[in-house]
């Protein structure tokens, strides 16, 4: 972690300031705390590889005494979750290796770490809205030193579409140690991840951000009154709380979670009035290339018969507006074909370019994300000079639309 973070970071309990605890094993450099303990007025924390642990539970505390004891590789193991001997070491050799990919340290993680739809996170349609919105509401209120907070973010996917938008890095808040350090190290590089329970009060001081985000975990967020009343406290005066994709107590969805009415949601926002949007309207917004609509004000109606919310909270003038959707002129990452793609053509057979056919990993990533048919084409064809321009990274006016289309994706370097 930085040691500048530390200006804003607070003790979830007693609120006080953090420090480095000199007299105890720590290794830091100018800049960086690489392991080590922070202490408040009430407790001690570890810094594990880097990631300030900011809350209590077992892992947490076996993991501080651990790194008290001089061993922050066990303090790492423990963290990570790698139970015994061959998994921590199947672990740290991907760990210690610069060629490794997102995939395969998935894979040392265990075949219960991550679901096996990761893969195609950057084309479904959840992510696509989540990514719009983010990229809308973030464009307004951050730029130059202005910061957001990615709240529940996970393993970073929607973290990554914040990282160009202030000179200032996003923090990445998640419980789940082993995703927040898989998003630092490839899908949101430069983010700066806190170890930390959404169902407790953030650790961080009031106003530290202009935006503060949370997408696809609120309705299992049991504390719920809590952690908006968080979000809150967290924005500066024209700033935004923005909860993307949460799921509506009325409408059944998969993976239902714990979800509220969408006046339920609103009437938990006490400083700063919100407006829930039905996420089909923005999923629209999308599939026809914009712009956003967030000066729309959805009728109870549709509110009530969408599966999915998305609120927005500001004070600031240009967040309830029609944003444009940027079009890309640089991958964040590389461009590289959606792997829900597959050769149309026997090997060989292909003379020039190449013929795509749209394939499902399985039934039930069919039936969860399969309104991703709107913009993916059933099939594709690839005509050389395109071919060539995505293995040399140009970006032609063709690669913009496949990227719009979603056949193309910018997927962080060695994904898989
Ligand atoms: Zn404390």
């Amino acid at each position: 972690m930085k040691t500048e973070t530390l200006e804003i970071l607070r003790c979830p309990y007693c609120g006080g300031r953090l420090e480095l605890v000199e007299s105890l094993f720590h290794r830091r450099t100018a800049g960086e705390i690489q392991e080590g303990i922070l202490g408040c007025q009430c407790c001690i924390f570890p810094v594990v590889d880097g990631i300030p642990v900011l809350h209590l539970l077992p892992a947490a505390t076996t993991a501080r005494d651990q790194m008290q004891a001089g061993r922050p590789d066990l303090a790492r193991r423990t963290m990570v979750g790698v139970e015994d001997e061959a998994a921590a070491a199947a672990f740290e050799a991907v760990a210690a290796s610069d060629a490794a990919t997102y995939r395969e340290t998935v894979e040392a993680l265990g075949p219960n770490f991550e679901g096996g739809y990761f893969l195609y996170r950057f084309s479904d349609p959840t992510y696509i809205v989540a990514q719009a919105v983010t990229r809308a509401v973030g464009a307004t209120v951050l730029g130059g030193g202005r910061r957001a907070i990615d709240v529940c973010g996970g393993s970073g996917h929607v973290t990554r579409t914040l990282l160009d938008l202030s000179s200032t890095p996003p923090v990445l808040a998640d419980l789940f140690y082993a995703k927040i350090w898989l998003a630092r190290r490839f899908t949101a590089p430069g983010c700066e991840p806190v170890c930390c329970d959404g169902n407790a009060p953030m650790p961080f001081v009031r106003g530290a951000f202009s935006l503060a985000m949370c997408t696809d975990a609120f309705m299992y967020i049991w504390t719920k009154r809590q952690f908006v009343g968080e979000m809150e406290r967290l924005v500066d005066a024209s700033g935004a709380v923005l909860i993307g994709h949460t799921h509506n107590e009325r409408t059944w969805s998969p993976s239902h979670g714990q979800p509220l009415s969408p006046e339920g949601y609103a009437a938990l926002f006490e400083t700063i009035e919100p407006r829930v949007f039905a996420e089909a309207g923005l999923f629209a917004d999308v599939v026809k290339g914009g712009p956003l609509d967030l000066s729309r004000r959805d009728p109870a109606d549709t509110l009530d018969h969408d599966p999915a919310l998305t609120i927005v909270a500001s004070r600031h003038p240009g967040v309830y507006a029609r944003h444009p959707l940027q079009m890309p002129t640089a991958a964040v990452g590389e461009f590289r074909l959606n792997p829900l793609y597959v050769p149309a053509d026997a090997p060989g057979n292909a003379s020039e370019g190449l013929r795509l056919r749209l394939r499902f990993p399985s039934e039930d990533y069919e039936q969860e994300y399969g309104a991703c048919r709107v913009y993916l084409p059933e099939e594709v064809a690839l005509d050389a000079a395109v071919t060539a321009s995505l293995a040399a990274g140009r970006l032609s006016p063709e690669i913009v639309e496949l990227v719009r289309r979603k056949v193309i994706v910018d997927l962080p370097k060695r994904y898989y």
